[in-house]
């Protein structure tokens, strides 16, 4: 941003006189950091709590699922505050994607009794958005359509251990329908769904089990943030683990008259039926269960045993879809950058919900629309970033990250030709704990900059993060669950990034460096109805000062990578989280072929891939980073950059994100390009995918090959960092 520099210049020199962090910025030479502080003070005095209570209560006051009328007037909303707020080149882009519409469905246990399940949620007292008609039934987005009579088995989890179980007992899913719970830690109910239609299974019940987000974790909704009795949690099956966004279009974007291949080949679309279930809905069929006991992990919530099943609950399961092409409409907005208009900080936001969307998405929408109206301020204020802001607003995200999949897909070309990164919030508040995370090149400038934020408490960001790191630390070790990040700043930021937001395409796709941002708490809500307007005022951000902190940190992130003279990446932090994951795989059982029993005494085990040749490439990696980490901030402690030096530098680091592509993608799933960072088919993160993923699967040619490709990315990365280093010194 451009601001005098005139006024506010003692006052800066006093400041930097007692505080030293507020001058020194990663990425900005003296002068300018005295002047983005500035910018940044000034920016952070603009979001309120009441408008953001305002936006918030505009986004949650009807349900807004992708491709209503609702969904689509916001899109016109969001469009006319952004004008009116200043930004520039407001734009909605049409995309006809296969959406997914529920028509009807109906379930009904015909034995032993029979109970007609509601598949609604019932309205709470005090709570006027939950008597709201307009409110959704059960559904699941791009379940089929069918109608089938059938035995009912429980498979726990829906994972496929647990059908390995039932078989273990002699059961056979096949052509039955499979009740399955939602899990916890989160297993993307898109992957039970493959899984119940790999078995065989005629459909899938997908139920929210009071031990998870119910009443065994404490007060329910509207006494409490958890789940109550009737509530459902909605979603999409999507495959869009195998490719995200339209199935028809993978890989290209959905603009009006884009190539579409028939639904029938396309991967990403279940060929099964699901239904998703209170737990009123579902215990009458839990409870009716007969045959083994399940085991002891289960067991759930509700207060009889569970038992496996075997033909005595018979349901019969009508569906009815009206899946389809359709439009969804993505907004975009820029503020041209001042000085490098063609070098861009993307930001984004999905504003379809399930139901009202309380938290997911209405929260960030929120959050967004208080970014937007601060940045256009401070344009309009004549204080205009170096760099241009993109700023967009998702469609169908919920279907299979459409919207943001395809405008990538649009813009890739561009994106990589001029994207610096990309900052996601989509959840923006559930609770007071900040999670954040980066790709580990931007992960030290987002701990720096939570320095400069006030959380709530009084506290700075920075020290209420590192606070909740060191509890979840804490609760992780309880539970059993080793959780090796640690509370040391190098470890603060979450660089192990999965799938299941919009940041996947410009990650996984495009190879730009991304950033997500979320407080989180207790929430048991998600995908319900009852995720409103109420359950935030009383449960999430009463106040909204998480949702006016979140504007403040989403912005001040941007303008540093929008203002900065030399971007803040710092690729010495890449390699040393690179060298973790290899040594993960190292890790692995698979990659030591032969028992220790099989040895012979004074025989070393030998691992069938030798993984020295890339460990030897990442230390030169992060020689080579640190060599320029060093010469950049000597080069920015002297002062004044020349331009052009400084456009050679920024577009080479910009260029080591995309140079992690592989253009032939990870194996089995071409459009996932990134050889670092993945997801599994639970949305789980995955590092190193193509590699783990074949050593996982003994598949050592594959692993082999794998392995060269990370060993030449790491060799090509190196060469780039020790040129620009060059560049530097001489
Ligand atoms: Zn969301």
């Amino acid at each position: 941003m451009k601001i005098s520099r005139v006024a506010g210049c003692l006052t800066l020199a006093l400041l930097s006189f007692f505080s030293q962090a507020q001058t020194s910025i990663l990425g900005f030479t003296p002068a300018s950091a005295a002047h983005e502080t500035e910018v940044e003070s000034k920016y952070k005095s603009i979001p309120t709590p009441d408008e953001e209570r305002r936006q918030h209560r505009i986004f949650t006051s009807e349900p807004h699922v992708a491709g209503s009328k609702r969904n689509n007037e916001l899109a016109e909303y969001i469009r006319d505050e952004w004008k009116k707020q200043g930004l520039e080149d407001v734009i909605i882009r049409r995309y006809d994607v296969y959406g997914t519409n529920p028509k009807s469905a109906s379930l009904e246990m015909i034995a032993p009794t029979h109970y007609q399940a509601t598949l609604r949620e019932a309205p709470l007292d005090g709570d006027p958005d939950s008597k709201d008609p307009a409110i959704s039934g059960a559904w699941l987005g791009m379940s089929i359509s069918g109608d089938v009579t059938a035995p009912v088995v429980y498979a726990h989890s829906g994972n496929p251990e647990d059908y390995d179980l039932l078989r273990k007992n002699r059961i056979t899913v096949k052509g039955k329908i499979v009740l399955v719970r939602y899990s916890n830690p989160y297993s993307y109910r898109g992957f039970k769904a493959l899984t119940a239609q790999r078995e065989g299974a005629a459909a899938m019940l997908v139920y929210s089990d009071p031990q998870e987000d119910g009443y065994k974790k404490g007060k329910v909704d509207p006494d409490g943030p958890w789940g109550p009795e009737y509530h459902i949690q909605r979603g999409a099956i999507t495959y869009d683990f195998m490719v995200p966004g339209d199935p028809q279009t993978p890989g290209w974007a959905s603009v009006p008259g884009a190539k579409r291949i028939p639904i029938e080949q396309a991967v990403s679309a279940p060929k099964i039926m699901a239904l998703p279930l209170s737990w009123h809905d579902a215990k009458p069929l839990l409870e009716n269960l007969d045959g083994p006991l399940a085991p002891q992990d289960w067991q759930g919530g509700l207060p009889f045993q569970y038992h496996l099943g075997s033909e005595r609950v018979k349901v019969h399961l009508k569906i009815e879809m009206d899946n389809g092409i359709q439009p969804y409409y993505v907004v975009e907005g820029r503020i041209r950058g001042a000085e490098l208009p063609d070098e861009w900080v993307v930001m984004g936001n999905h504003r379809d919900a399930w139901v009202f969307g309380g938290v997911d998405p209405s929260s960030g929408t929120a959050s967004m629309m208080e970014l937007t109206r601060a940045l256009g301020q401070l344009a309009k204020n004549g204080m205009r970033p170096r760099r241009t802001l993109v700023i967009c607003s998702w469609d169908g995200e919920e279907v299979g990250l459409t919207g943001s999949t395809e405008w990538g897909e649009q813009f890739a070309d561009e994106l990589r030709a001029k994207a610096v990164a990309y900052i996601n919030v989509d959840e923006a508040t559930s609770g007071p704990n900040f999670h954040g995370q980066a790709v580990a090149s931007l992960a030290p400038m987002l701990v720096e900059t939570t320095r400069t934020l006030q959380d709530p408490s009084g506290k700075s960001l920075y020290d209420t993060w590192k606070a909740t790191a060191a509890r979840e630390k804490e609760e992780g070790k309880q539970s059993g669950q080793m959780n090796d990040s640690g509370v040391s700043d190098g470890s603060l930021a979450d660089t192990r990034i999965g799938s299941g937001s919009d940041h996947t395409v410009f990650l996984n796709f495009v190879g730009m460096p991304v950033i997500g941002l979320q407080f989180d708490g207790d929430y048991g809500v998600y995908h319900s109805g009852y995720d409103d307007f109420y359950w935030m005022n009383h449960f999430g951000d009463p106040g909204y000062h998480y949702h006016t902190l979140m504007s403040q940190l989403w912005g001040v992130t941007a303008l540093r990578l929008a203002n900065a003279d030399l971007l803040p990446f710092d690729f010495a932090s890449y390699a040393s989280n690179i060298r973790q994951f290899v040594g993960e795989v190292g890790r692995e059982k698979t990659m030591w072929g032969q028992p220790p029993s099989a040895v012979q005494p004074g025989e070393a085990r030998k691992p069938m891939l030798e993984l020295k040749p890339i460990l030897s490439a990442v230390d030169n990696f992060e020689a080579a980073g640190q060599r320029l980490n060093e010469s950049l901030s000597r080069k920015l402690a002297a002062g004044q950059i020349d331009p052009k030096l400084a456009l050679t530098l920024n577009h080479g680091m910009m260029q080591v994100e995309r140079n992690w592509l592989n253009p032939d993608g990870i194996p089995g799933r071409p459009w996932f390009k990134h050889i670092l960072y993945g997801a599994r088919f639970t949305y789980a993160h995955l590092e190193l995918p193509g590699l783990t993923e074949a050593v996982e699967a003994q598949d050592w040619p594959t692993a082999k090959q794998q392995a060269e490709i990370l060993q030449r990315a790491l060799q090509n990365n190196t060469t780039l960092v020790n040129e620009l280093n060059s560049r530097l010194t001489h």
